[in-house]
């Protein structure tokens, strides 16, 4: 069965390439896939500018645009189990984490169904009478929408949701590691009735299909997710037509804990903080920035459970966290910690793949800590998304000195996604957050978020917001209608002499 969704039509690569698809868990076949040409994604991208210049699409009635997204929610919700097992088997993590994402996908869809009907643009008092003048918001047009394998669903769906509430067409490439959940989504978009051209699905890998999809004038914005280096190259392609970008990029995500922290709730936290997902979350809180005085006694926990983590596939019900997503991946994680030990940070549990057999043909790699870190260390400063933990530690003279100190420790990088304040001192935790530079703060918690609320980083971490009615914004234009309900000439250029002169103090006199 053809994979690349083009025009309405399911079709094979141009070139007759394929590519397997392995479970990260224990390398089993899950699927054979397209893998699409320049030429594909060229198509792709005139199929959706066609879609959006001729097609029903753009101008169907949000509450019609609005319903086939509560249609879609409703399928998932029906599928959810299948689906599901789908994202599992591509991303090697438990059907626990995957039934959660599931979930999250449905409140996604709903949430953007319902800003589709609840912003029709807003009138405007120009202050003259005979003018009526209004803004109303317009779809930015043709959207290439490119996605990472970390949350695959999940991640589109942040994309394609209000995409296709605004009123775009657009082109989607997954990540090329992780297809399956795309591929059933845009399958059940055309089963439920999208007009041919409006979603159209590229598989295949970054540099193969990528310029063709994110440089054609004929592309009015990319939303890009993913890693730094790729959302620079992307920002780079998009420049010489001044295409509109939306970038989710990579984080580096200070997770601060002050000694009067609720203790048993700041540790567990700090552990789901950066080990869920086994790290590959792009907020992961990869950075605990304790205070001094607590430092060895938090540390020693910390590492006393993680060392007690437990590592499986999508059917174990006993794992707490799964494998990572390919053997280059674990590659670079294993770099990354290679060197943070050789530039002076102490590694306290993990730095090495797990030695169960069972696990043998899966990429795991066990929960690491890596203590006494420092700023200046590449660990603390390169995203590893991996389940890594650095440990830095803060002190201060006085009170206002120990917050300045945790909050200049955890602004330096250069990303800005996401962090956390541990503290009973509700002054302190509202002070703190307000210095803290980055998108999402959490206070006395990590990691929950709703669709109501945006999404985005601060500095490297990206540009604009995803969710929230940002996220919608983004796939919108403002166009400001003035209406004169009284035309009349202005007289400004050369109009016709009449009857009024004007004397010498510059007053009008009429005849
Ligand atoms: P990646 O940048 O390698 O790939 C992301 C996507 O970009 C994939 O679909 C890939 O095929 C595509 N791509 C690669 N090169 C391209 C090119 N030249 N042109 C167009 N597309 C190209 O990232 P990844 O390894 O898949 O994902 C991990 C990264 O994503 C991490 O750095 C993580 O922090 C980031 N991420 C960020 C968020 C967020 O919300 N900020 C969410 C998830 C992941």
């Amino acid at each position: 069965m053809p994979t690349l969704f083009i025009e309405g039509r399911w079709r094979e690569a141009s070139d007759g390439t394929t590519r397997a698809i392995h479970c990260p868990a224990d390398g089993a076949l899950v699927a054979t896939v397209d893998e699409a040409t320049e030429e594909d994604a060229t198509d792709a991208v005139r199929a959706a500018h066609d879609a959006f210049e001729n097609g029903p699409w753009p101008r169907t009635p949000s509450p019609e645009r609005a319903a086939l997204l509560h249609r879609l929610a409703d399928r998932l919700e029906a599928e959810k189990e299948t689906v599901a097992r789908l994202e599992a088997l591509d991303t090697g993590k438990r059907m626990v984490e995957a039934r959660i994402d599931m979930d999250d996908v449905i409140g996604v869809f709903r949430h953007f169904a319902g800003l589709a009907q609840a912003d029709a643009g807003r009138v405007v008092d120009a202050g003259m009478p005979t003018v009526r003048s209004r803004v109303v918001h317009e779809p930015v047009g043709v959207c290439t929408l490119i996605t990472p394998w970390n949350f695959p669903l999940l991640q589109t769906s942040w994309k394609v949701a209000p995409a296709l509430a605004a009123g775009c067409t657009f082109v989607l490439k997954p990540s090329e590691l992780t297809p399956s959940t795309a591929i059933w989504l845009v399958r059940t978009l055309a089963d439920l009735g999208l007009p041919d051209g409006v979603a159209n699905l590229v598989l295949g890998a970054g540099d193969r299909v990528g310029p063709a999809l994110t440089e054609p004038r004929e592309v009015d914005l990319v939303s890009f997710t993913g890693g730094l280096a790729t959302g620079r190259r992307i920002m780079a392609s998009a420049a010489p037509t001044v295409k509109k970008i939306a970038l989710e990029l990579g984080g580096k995500n200070p997770n601060i804990v002050f000694a009067d922290a609720d203790w048993d709730a700041a540790i567990d936290n700090a552990l789901t903080a950066v080990f869920l997902d086994s790290g590959q979350v792009c907020s992961a809180g990869t950075r605990l920035v304790v205070e001094d005085s607590i430092h060895d006694a938090f540390v020693d926990e910390l590492v006393e459970r993680a060392a007690r983590i437990r590592l499986g596939g999508p059917d174990d019900e006993q794992a707490e966290t799964g494998p990572l997503i390919s053997a280059a991946h674990r590659e670079k994680v294993e770099a990354y910690v290679a060197a943070g030990i050789e530039e002076g940070a102490v590694l306290r549990v993990g730095g090495a793949r797990p030695d169960d057999p069972a696990l043998a043909d899966g990429f795991y790699y066990l929960p690491t800590i890596l203590d006494e870190c420092s700023a200046d260390m590449s660990c603390v400063q390169d995203e590893s998304f991996g389940p890594v933990l650095t440990v830095e530690r803060f002190t201060g003279a006085d009170a206002d000195g120990l917050e300045e100190a945790a909050v200049s420790i955890a602004n330096d990088t250069i990303y800005g996604l996401a962090g956390a304040v541990w503290t009973q001192d509700a002054g302190r935790a509202e002070r703190v957050a307000a210095r803290l530079r980055h998108g999402t703060i959490w206070i006395n918690d990590y990691h929950p978020y709703v669709p109501q609320a945006e999404w985005g980083g601060f500095k490297q971490s990206g540009i604009g917001r995803e969710l929230g009615v940002a996220g919608l914004d983004e796939y919108r234009e403002s166009k400001h209608v003035w209406h004169n309900t009284r035309p009349a000439p202005t007289g400004w250029f050369g109009a016709p002499q009449d009857e009024t002169s004007t004397d010498d103090n510059g007053t009008e006199e009429h005849a």
